[in-house]
């Protein structure tokens, strides 16, 4: 039998308040692998959806917000 040591340390897990916040769209559909890539504007993700269902007829996306 092993023995181990386990350590604990108080913790938080949040928004740095000066950092970005990056908004990234996938297409969703069977096959499609594309992206909008990380975007600093929301507005900007949901414009390639717009144009990628426009292009493909794909309509269905998954979000990612991603902050620092
Ligand atoms: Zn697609």
């Amino acid at each position: 039998m092993s023995r181990a040591i386990l350590r604990y340390m108080r913790h938080t897990i949040r928004h740095e308040p000066d950092s970005e916040v990056l908004y990234e769209a996938f297409c969703a559909a069977s096959g499609c692998e594309e992206s909008s890539d990380p975007q600093l504007a929301q507005e900007a993700a949901q414009d390639w959806c717009l144009r990628h269902t426009g292009r493909t007829g794909h309509d269905l996306f998954r979000r990612a917000v991603i902050d620092g």
